[in-house]
């Protein structure tokens, strides 16, 4: 066994999540306005909102809000619903009628595409004819596995994709209550080398229960890579310090490290202060000292780290904390999207530049990507020629593995923020154009698309 590093110096608090509940009482301690309190009573009743209190005294800057971008981070904003639905929901509240606000708020969410990418309906998958509730397989080689007691997060993000996990709504919630469905399925399908453990944030699970999730995966000989996607290094990084059980769940990754695999931690860091404090160093530390990879990502969001210093800084502190820089993610078309989206071009600006002055070590990182119905697709820059504009483009994952690696393009849009908001050129590969743009270009295709 790898010895883990000494005790740490930091406090050992206890966690504690707050939510709308408890926002009077937060509003007592931190400088909340009455507006905000009211706002976070009115969005929270659609999206979810919970924050801790490492969040709310050591990433929160109080002397800038409410333009400071970890308070923009967990704390719900005006504006972040449609103003049709603010109002759709302020009247019902103000009814004072529970069932009307519940059919609001169900109407809302609704039209806030639960489910982006189509994940409900393409990517489950399948033992004896029957879906298997808990996993997705989009890519050939990577199984996503959402264990059930893994579906909530230390804080949550106001721009989370996997809202619809959290709202207590069973028909929007992936969760698998246990291992044996995923070993069977990875027993047939020996082509899965890589399992993702996914979210919410699987380290809100105790050790014990993460152990009964990972320890069945290291009798399958065909995993080879097992991925833990999590935010707790951002928003309780104590996980790994000074929780009671934080040393079990170190040792539990010696365990997976030490059976010949790697273990990847994919860290979600959205803003440079994230990787300010103490405690964040001591946790990284001691989960590089058991062998464990740690892999960086994150999406680019409006009013929050949508501009190039702020990511250089990311960059650069990822490096210098001995961590991998990876993606750079385009937000996905769903929850509050409009609010926070950031058009492709400004996004491609925002990577170049950042990604120029970075250190060699630090140009492991790529971006920015859509994680589309499709695959992964990269803004790899803007091309000029012919007096014409266009988006180079890139498949860096793909369902269809004969389409990873390959480049295509799009006509320049100054204000597309997602992928089907671009207009293929004509001379689109018909393989990538149909994958990429699906039925919507077919007439395309048919009138001189190369196959
Ligand atoms: S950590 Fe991830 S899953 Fe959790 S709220 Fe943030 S974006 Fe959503």
């Amino acid at each position: 066994m790898m010895p883990l590093l000494g005790p740490s110096p930091v406090q050992s608090p206890r966690f504690r999540a707050f939510g709308p509940k408890q926002i009077h009482a937060i509003a007592k301690r931190f400088p909340l306005s009455a507006e905000q309190v009211k706002t976070v009573e009115l969005i929270s009743q659609v999206l979810p909102f919970r924050v801790n209190e490492y969040a709310l005294s050591e990433l929160v800057d109080w002397e800038s809000v409410p333009d400071d971008p970890m308070f923009r981070m967990v704390f719900p904003q005006r504006g972040m619903l449609a103003p049709e639905d603010e109002r759709l929901l302020e009247t019902a509240s103000s009814t004072g009628d529970r069932q009307a606000v519940a059919a609001a708020v169900k109407e809302i969410r609704g039209r806030l595409n639960p489910h982006p990418s189509g994940q409900l309906e393409l990517n489950v998958p399948r033992l004896d004819g029957s879906p298997v509730p808990g996993l997705q397989h989009k890519y050939r080689e990577t199984v996503l596995y959402f264990p059930s007691q893994g579906q909530t997060c230390h804080s949550y993000c106001t721009y989370c994709f996997r809202w619809a996990q959290f709202v207590g709504d069973a028909d929007l919630r992936f969760a698998a209550p246990g291992p044996e469905p995923l070993i069977r399925y990875l027993g047939e399908h020996p082509e899965v080398h890589d399992v993702l453990v996914t979210g919410g944030d699987p380290m809100i699970m105790g050790s014990d229960r993460l152990s009964n999730h990972l320890e069945p995966l290291l009798a399958v000989d065909s995993v080879r890579t097992i991925r833990i996607g999590t935010k707790s290094l951002a928003y309780w990084p104590y996980r790994f310090v000074s929780d009671k059980d934080a040393d079990d769940a170190l040792r539990l990754f010696e365990r997976v490290t030490a059976s010949g695999r790697t273990l990847a931690v994919m860290a979600h860091f959205t803003h440079p202060r994230e990787l300010g404090t103490e405690v964040v160093a001591k946790a990284l530390s001691r989960i590089r000292a058991t062998g464990a990879v740690v892999y960086c990502q994150a999406p680019l969001i409006g009013r929050i780290n949508d501009d190039a210093q702020t990511w250089n800084s990311l960059w650069q502190a990822e490096l210098a904390q001995g961590t991998v820089p990876y993606y750079m993610f385009v937000e996905r078309d769903t929850g509050p999207y409009d609010y926070f989206k950031v058009p492709l071009a400004k996004a491609a600006e925002v990577f170049r530049t950042a990604y120029r002055a970075l250190p060699g070590l630090a140009r492991t990182v790529r971006g920015p990507v859509m994680s589309a119905t499709s695959g992964k697709v990269l803004v790899d820059g803007v091309e000029e020629s012919a007096g014409a504009r266009y988006f180079q483009l890139r498949m860096l994952q793909a369902r269809d593995p004969a389409l990873v690696g390959r480049p295509f393009r799009a006509h320049y849009s100054p204000t597309a923020a997602w992928v089907d908001e671009l207009e293929p050129v004509p001379d689109t590969p018909a393989d990538i154009a149909a994958a990429v743009w699906g039925g919507t270009h077919r007439q395309l295709l048919a009138e001189g698309s190369q196959p």
